[in-house]
């Protein structure tokens, strides 16, 4: 039986963890917030421990799915920390949508503790999760890869591997680089169709049977922006890092990427007036404000 410690009950990671309990790994889980843990453990099946280090102790693979890759890396030390618990010949699994460099530097700490790494960020969103549909990137060996998969396979349906340490947050990061791109560049064109007297819904329909759809035009906008519902599934202060980080990789590899940094620029300023508990989609309340139309 392959037991399984999973840190960070967050919007996503909650019915991730519910896969992987109802799987039947036996799990144990840990939050920050611990009352969030208790509750999960009591409803799922789990036990909730009351420290990283009580969570990993003894577990074959330990899942991370934390904000940020420094939040993670920020677990591992102290008397309370995951390695104080890891036990040697366990797999690491950070599904948190990190950095390339900040995984390449855990996977080195862990390596020294004869810990195998691997960065396994998800895309398909809470009900991707809840559906254990989710595709997973993973960086790192491809053993260990295969040692994880049958965990992973309990929330993920597309399991792919795209190379060393830190490709799956590369590739994650431009994915979401992407949807970010999306979001923006569809609210622009929707506000100035609305500002020209066509309406949104007609304007959609005609974009979704032609070039110009995306998973934004097909689904965000209809369901969040149209309705004016903006459902918090996804916080905006996350897609600000994730796109800051694939800004932060074009830059590195030297690749000229004005959209990116722009999109960058714009998530932040975004990001700054909606605050921490937006979700994704409202960017596009910035826009709106800025040309003083609304998209509906
Ligand atoms: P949430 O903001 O809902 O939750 C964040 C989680 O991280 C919570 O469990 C939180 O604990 C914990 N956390 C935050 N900071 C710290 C810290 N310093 N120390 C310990 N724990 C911390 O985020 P999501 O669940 O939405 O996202 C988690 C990761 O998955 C992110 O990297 C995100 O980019 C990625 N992701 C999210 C998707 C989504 O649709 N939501 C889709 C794909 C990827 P606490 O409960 O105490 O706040």
């Amino acid at each position: 039986m392959t037991t399984v410690a999973f840190l960070g009950l967050g919007a996503i990671g909650r019915p991730m963890a519910s896969r992987v309990a109802a799987a039947g790994f036996e799990l144990t889980v840990w939050n920050r917030t611990p009352g969030r843990a208790r509750e999960f453990a009591a409803q799922a099946g789990a036990r909730a421990a009351d420290t990283p280090a009580a969570a990993v102790r003894g577990a074959d693979v330990v899942i991370t799915c934390l904000s940020t890759s420094h939040n993670v890396a920020a677990l591992l030390d102290g008397p309370d920390g995951i390695l104080a618990g890891l036990r040697r010949g366990a797999l690491f699994v950070d599904c948190t949508s990190g950095d390339p460099s900040t995984s390449a530097r855990i996977a080195e700490r862990l390596a020294e503790f004869g810990v195998a790494f691997i960065d396994a960020p998800v895309s398909g969103g809470t009900s991707g999760a809840e559906k254990g549909i989710l595709t997973v990137m993973v960086g790192g060996e491809a053993a260990a890869l295969e040692r994880a998969r049958p965990v992973l396979e309990s929330f993920g349906r597309k399991i792919v591997h795209c190379g060393a340490v830190g490709a799956g947050d590369a590739v994650k990061a431009m994915n979401n680089a992407m949807l970010a791109i999306h979001v923006w560049s569809t609210g622009e064109c929707l506000a100035a169709l609305s500002r020209a007297g066509v309406d949104p819904k007609v304007a959609l329909d005609v974009i979704n049977a032609s070039s110009g759809r995306s998973n934004t035009s097909e689904n965000l906008f209809p369901e969040r922006v149209l309705s004016r519902r903006f459902p918090r599934t996804f916080r905006l202060a996350l897609l600000d890092k994730d796109i800051g980080i694939a800004a932060q990789v074009a830059r590195e590899q030297k690749i000229a990427s004005p959209v990116l940094q722009l999109t960058a620029e714009l998530f932040r300023m975004a990001h700054a007036e909606l605050g921490e508990d937006a979700d994704h989609v409202e960017a596009v309340r910035v826009i709106e404000r800025l040309g003083d139309t609304e998209i509906k």
